[in-house]
C-alpha cells in the first residue's frame, strides 16, 4: 500500500502515472489531501467512484496519529505525533500578532549531540518519513480548523523541532515542496524556514534544489568554542560555514541568513564574543537570533541574565545587525526550544551519553571558562 502522503507533487504524478492515471488526476488528489485535509478517497467528490475504489485497492492516506494536544498559557500549542516503536516527536503551534508558526520536527532524536540540546541528548533514532514530517502540518491544520477554506491559520513554517533538517535532506525536501506548493500548501519561500548546525555540503544541495529561508545554529563565534558545543563544528569548521552562508544567499528568497545563537551563562555570552562574533559574521549579510537557554533535566548549562542578553545584543546591534531575542513561549508545557523531547525510545543510551557529555565536560572546561556541571 502507498501512503500518498509520502510524495509531493512529482512524486505523485509519477506514481498516477504507474497506475495508468493522467496527471490532472493526481493533482485533484493533491488538492484534496493538502488544501482540504481529506484522508477519505469517497469524500473526494469530483473523482470518478472507479478511481477511487481503485485508490481504496492500492493506496492511503495515512497521518501519523497525535498522541497529545496541549495549549499553553500563552497560545502556544504542542503536539505529541506518534511515529511507531513507542517513538513520538514534537510540534508546536506559535500564534503571534502578525503571523502563526509552526515549528516541525524532522527525525526522532538527533545524532549531532549540541551539548545544550534536550532532543540531543537522546541519542538519534530514527528519520520521519515525507508523511510523518508533512503530517505535521496536515495534523495541525485539523486541530486548529484550518481545513476546509483558504484562510491560512497557519502562515510559517520553520523545520526547527526535534532533528537535523538536512540530515533527513531528500524527506525534508519532498516535504518542503509540499509546503511551497499552490495545489498543496502554497507557503511563499520566505515563509519556510530551515534550521541546520552547518552540514556544509547538504546547506549547497538545499540552495540547488530547493532554496528557502536559511537559518543557521551558531552558538560560538570561534572554532575551539563551536567544537565543543555543536560538535559538528569539528567537520565543518566556520570559516567553511560562513563561506556556505554567502553561497546560499545567491539563490535564497531572502537576503540575509539568520545566525540562531543560545545564550548560555559564562560560556559564549560575554562582550569579548560579542566583538568577535561581528568579526567572523563580516561578509555574510545576516541577522542575530539569541535564544535564551532553555533548561532541561540534567543539563549542565544555565540562561544568560537578562541584562547580559540585552548588551550582547547592543553590541551587535550597534555594529548594525538586527538582532532579535527570542521570547520564551510555551515552557509551561516544556514546548520551547530544545526542550523538545518527545518520546523516543532510546532513552537508556541518552542517560550514559548525558553521563559521558558530563563527565567531558567537567575535565575539559570550554575555552577559558568553568562550565558548572550540576549532580
Ligand atoms: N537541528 C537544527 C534544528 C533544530 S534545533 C539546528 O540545530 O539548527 C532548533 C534550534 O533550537 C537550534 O538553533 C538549536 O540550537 C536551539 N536549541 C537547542 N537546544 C536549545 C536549548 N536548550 N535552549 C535554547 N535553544 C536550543
Ligand atoms: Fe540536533 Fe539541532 Fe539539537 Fe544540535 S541543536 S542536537 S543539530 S536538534
Amino acid at each position: 500500500m502507498q501512503n500518498l502522503l509520502d510524495l509531493d507533487a512529482d512524486g505523485l504524478t509519477a506514481w498516477f502515472a504507474a497506475q495508468g492515471e493522467k496527471p490532472f488526476r493526481a493533482r485533484q488528489v493533491l488538492r484534496w489531501m493538502h488544501r482540504a485535509g481529506v484522508a477519505d478517497f469517497d469524500a473526494m467528490t469530483d473523482i470518478a467512484k472507479s478511481l477511487r475504489d481503485k485508490l481504496k485497492a492500492r493506496s492511503v492516506v495515512q497521518p501519523p496519529a497525535v498522541v497529545s494536544d496541549r495549549l499553553s498559557d500563552d497560545g502556544t500549542r504542542k503536539f505529541l505525533i506518534d511515529v511507531g516503536n513507542g517513538n513520538a516527536v514534537e510540534t508546536v503551534f506559535i500564534p503571534e500578532d502578525d503571523r502563526s508558526t509552526l515549528c516541525v520536527s524532522t527525525q526522532a532524536g538527533c545524532a549531532l549531540d549540541c551539548a545544550f540540546c534536550s532532543t540531543g541528548k537522546q541519542g538519534f533514532n530514527r528519520n520521519l518519513s515525507v508523511a510523518e514530517i508533512i503530517g505535521q502540518l496536515w495534523q495541525a491544520n485539523q486541530a486548529l480548523g484550518a481545513v476546509h477554506g483558504d484562510e491560512r491559520v497557519i502562515s510559517n513554517v520553520v523545520l526547527m523541532g526535534m532533528g537535523e533538517p538536512l540530515a533527513n535532506f531528500d524527506n525534508a525536501v519532498a516535504a518542503l515542496k509540499l509546503m511551497l506548493d499552490d495545489n498543496a500548501y502554497g507557503l511563499s519561500r520566505r515563509r519556510v524556514t530551515v534550521s541546520t548546525s552547518g552540514l556544509v555540503p547538504v546547506m549547497d544541495r538545499l540552495r540547488d534544489e530547493c532554496p528557502v529561508a536559511l537559518a543557521v545554529s551558531l552558538h560560538a563565534p570561534n572554532d575551539v568554542l563551536r567544537d565543543e558545543l555543536v560538535p559538528i563544528n569539528q567537520k565543518y569548521p566556520l570559516a567553511e560555514l560562513m563561506a556556505a552562508c554567502r553561497r546560499y544567499l545567491e539563490k535564497a528568497p531572502r537576503d540575509f541568513v539568520t545566525f540562531e545563537y543560545v545564550m548560555l551563562d559564562g560560556i559564549n555570552d560575554s562582550d569579548a564574543h560579542a566583538r568577535e562574533l561581528l568579526a567572523l559574521v563580516k561578509k555574510v549579510p545576516c541577522k542575530f537570533n539569541l535564544i535564551p537557554f532553555n533548561p532541561f533535566p540534567g543539563s549542565p548549562f544555565r540562561r544568560s541574565k537578562a541584562e547580559r542578553v540585552r548588551r550582547f545584543a547592543d553590541i551587535l546591534m550597534q555594529a548594525g545587525i538586527v538582532t532579535t531575542t527570542r521570547k520564551t513561549r510555551g515552557d509551561d508545557i516544556d514546548a520551547a526550544c530544545g526542550q523538545l523531547a518527545g518520546e523516543v525510545a532510546d532513552r537508556t543510551r541518552a542517560r550514559e551519553r548525558l553521563q559521558h557529555r558530563r563527565a567531558t565536560i567537567a575535565l575539559h572546561p570550554v575555552a577559558t571558562h568553568t562550565v558548572e556541571t550540576r549532580p
